[in-house]
């Protein structure tokens, strides 16, 4: 795998979209020495202020704003009961910032384990491939290996959502699109589109 001098990179503004070449990078791994710079901890923070603009985000590569860096974050908002976070991606509650968990952060992550049994996922998207949602077929569950924003080591077993994020935000670092894997894509009607 590739390294790179992170310092190259600067955050788009806005989440870049199909199209942009970016999204169909091999993205490089952050040197395990630069995670604690102010470079890379900029990347992240810029991550999760644009991750909470967007009402129905649940996770973002770091590739999505235009930084072709192996770095994803999961919100906080999975981390709650599954009806309180489908209340916070539907609109149908406001939560402030202060009550939903931080946002968790992934950095060379890894799959090193998926599930034999697989399941055909209703309804993903992307908030780089507005307004698609297709099914896309997952493991049910996996093992993901990764370094957090201290630079610490974890593994994490995943079942559910988590384990869905996982394989949709890995796979972002290696150039694939969920569209590259979904069957029944359908475009979310216009009066339906309410991203924040
Ligand atoms: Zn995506």
């Amino acid at each position: 795998m590739s390294h790179a001098h992170s310092d190259q990179f600067v955050p788009a503004e806005d989440i870049v979209q199909l199209g942009h070449p970016v999204l169909r990078q091999e993205a490089l791994a952050v040197p395990l020495e630069e995670i604690s710079s102010p470079n890379i901890q900029g990347i992240i923070a810029h991550m999760k202020k644009i991750l909470a603009t967007q009402r129905d985000g649940i996770g973002l590569a770091a590739p999505q704003i235009g930084v072709p860096l192996r770095i994803f974050i999961v919100s906080g908002k999975v981390l709650l009961p599954p009806d309180e976070r489908l209340e916070l991606t539907t609109g149908k509650k406001k939560k402030t910032s202060a009550q939903i968990p931080d946002d968790l952060v992934f950095i060379n992550p890894e799959i090193t384990k998926f599930s034999k049994e697989k399941k055909w996922m209703e309804g993903e998207g992307c908030l780089s491939v507005r307004w698609l949602y297709g099914k896309v077929e997952r493991a049910t569950k996996v093992t993901l290996r990764a370094y957090d924003e201290h630079g610490k080591p974890i593994e994490r077993g995943a079942g559910g959502i988590m384990a869905h994020i996982f394989q949709h935000e890995v796979d972002h670092l290696n150039g694939v699109l969920f569209i590259d894997r979904a069957k029944d894509v359908e475009e979310l009607p216009a009066e339906e589109r309410e991203a924040a």
